[in-house]
């Protein structure tokens, strides 16, 4: 079996051309450690980025979020809109359904975008209590939405009115309908942490008084991996962990989505042998609380796994904690070694190519992306294209409590030990861009400058004088201040080309400093998703398709 590896074995003896697999075991004769005399414009790889980024980044304290990525708490109506014939009641503003969808939203689902029922409570609400216009508006979804559970999610001006909403659902709950509620309003968390508690709430209000008490059922798991929506491909994800954890002969409660088998599957959480939590911090807390309800033990692994190493990984953790008798074992050895076999039968059709373009393929590597993308984005890439990593950035507002495991995990990045990446946690994604055009050699974009001169200091005023009084100063100063680098020349200054994998915010930036984007985060806005992963065995084929057809499509 032939395998793409890790570029460099150390800095020392890094190849001066080869990004893509210096060591090709076994079956492959192919060698990419070069022979051919590198052309004037190769450079060495990009050095480490150097430590004390975040505590630059804090001293920031940036009073503004530009390009945000995730919404507020209200977003888990995205949650309720990915369960199979779920529809979520809004009790909130005119206009915030809409600014949910307009960041995350794709298409309409069984009863989301315009479908949303939402009591639009204004002054009369806000004076009166909404109470009475909230009952109105449960009343008629019954009535027009033929869906199998509802799920009542407040917004801000409900949640600082203090509406009864728990009592007012309750009233139905007596009835016998499959109704829950959420307090949601936007100032109280984001929907990260809002999808966590959706889920909880559904599990306390509708399937532990519905649940089916067949005892627990071993093989079944329950897997709670994407936040639909917020993650682009989560329904193709989602599919894909389906079709993998069955490959090994389990039985899988999805929840959400196509594969998923509705409130039906939801009402069968209970009966699970397991959970298993996908991800660097989403997640847990649902976990934590199903075994705290019916003592379901959980399997935690904690990233997303992209390609044929980690995708193994994930299984082989997952195997481990299922216990399976030797047949059972070796149907699950039979399914990773078939996997495997043709993840890197298409990776080896790649060869021709690769060498050809050994030097124009991106070799430096900045994630914008959550938690869970960043590592595992930043793992497959590493270990298995051999694109080195520069400056990650995690930006979906990760919990200080979960931090330093991720800053851990991000220093062992490399399956050979050889390499670290050093990330930074951010909310404010224009911190990001700025260091990555620092580093880059690129001053801000115009864009930019007039949203900082407006926003950080209030008034309208020169690029240069905004920024340093930003804290964020311009390549010259910043590089110099305190020692700090973002890793060594961009691609504008030393040659070597750039992958930035983040959202579309980034096609600016991604022009700017001459660097690929791929777009794996919201807001997605100049590609096309349906049902494809991007993670598994077969999502990773999908990433390796995207990128190099991003690298054809911008070569000169
Ligand atoms: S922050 Fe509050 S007002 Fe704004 S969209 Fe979210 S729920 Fe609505």
């Amino acid at each position: 079996m032939s395998r793409l590896t890790e570029a460099a074995p150390s800095e020392a003896t890094l190849p001066e051309t080869a990004p893509l697999g210096a060591t090709l075991p076994e079956a492959s004769t192919l060698e990419l450690t070069p022979t051919l005399p590198a052309p004037a414009h190769a450079s060495p790889a990009p050095a480490p980025a150097l430590p004390h980024l975040q505590t630059l980044l804090d001293e920031q304290e940036s009073p503004l979020i530009e390009w945000p990525r995730y919404s507020c708490a209200l977003g888990a109506q995205q949650t309720v809109v990915a369960i199979r014939r779920a529809a979520p009641i809004l009790h909130s503003g005119p206009g915030c359904s809409t600014k949910v969808q307009a960041l995350i939203g794709q298409g309409e689902g069984y009863a989301g975008g315009s479908t949303i029922p939402c009591t639009n409570s204004g002054e009369t609400e806000v004076i009166y209590g909404g109470e009475s216009r909230l009952r109105e508006v449960i009343d008629g979804s019954f009535k027009v939405i033929d869906a199998d559970l509802y799920v009542v999610l407040t917004g801000c001006t409900t949640d600082i009115v203090g509406d009864d909403v728990g009592g007012v659902v309750g009233e139905y709950q007596l009835e016998g309908r499959p109704v829950v509620y959420v307090e949601t309003g936007g100032f109280k968390s984001n929907n990260y942490v809002s999808h966590e508690l959706v889920v909880n709430s559904i599990i306390d209000q509708y399937v532990e008084p519905n649940k089916t008490n067949g005892g627990v059922k071993p093989g079944l798991v329950n897997v709670f991996a994407s936040v639909p929506y917020q993650d682009p491909f989560w329904n193709g994800n989602l599919e894909e962990y389906k079709r993998i954890l069955e490959g090994i002969g389990l039985e899988v409660n999805i929840l959400f989505g196509e594969d998923s088998g509705g409130v039906t599957e939801w009402l069968s959480i209970p009966e699970a042998q397991f959970n298993i939590v996908v991800g660097a911090w989403v997640g847990l807390e649902i976990a934590r609380h199903l075994k705290e309800l019916y003592g379901t033990p959980f399997v935690h692994f904690p990233y997303f796994p992209l390609g044929a190493r980690d995708t193994t990984a994930f299984l082989r953790q997952v195997i481990d904690a299922v216990d399976f008798d030797e047949p059972g074992r070796a149907r699950a050895d039979a399914f990773i070694r078939g996997e495997e076999r043709k993840f890197y039968a298409h990776i080896d059709t790649l060869m021709d190519f690769l060498l050809e373009f050994r030097y124009a393929l991106p070799r430096r590597l900045y994630t914008l992306l959550d938690a869970s993308y960043a590592l595992g984005f930043t793992r497959f890439l590493l270990n298995e294209v051999g694109i080195l990593p520069a400056q990650q950035f995690v930006l979906d507002n990760t919990p200080e409590r979960y931090q330093e495991e991720i800053r851990k995990r991000f220093s062992e990045v490399s399956h050979l030990g050889l390499r670290s990446a050093e990330v930074a946690f951010l909310a404010d994604a224009g911190l990001a861009h700025d260091l990555i055009r620092t580093d880059a050699g690129v001053g801000p974009s115009v864009c930019d400058a007039g949203v900082k001169s407006r926003v950080r200091d209030g008034g309208v005023e020169g690029v240069a004088d905004a920024e340093s009084r930003a804290g964020v100063e311009g390549a010259a100063s910043a590089k110099s201040r305190g020692g700090i680098d973002v890793g060594g020349s961009g691609s504008g200054s030393d040659g070597s080309r750039t992958l930035i994998v983040g959202s579309s915010w980034e096609r600016q930036l991604a022009a700017d400093i001459g660097a690929d984007l791929l777009i794996i985060s919201v807001p997605v806005v100049y590609r096309l998703v349906l049902g494809a992963p991007v993670i598994g065995y077969r999502g990773a084929i999908r990433v390796i398709e995207d990128l190099y057809t991003q690298v054809l499509n911008t070569f000169r």
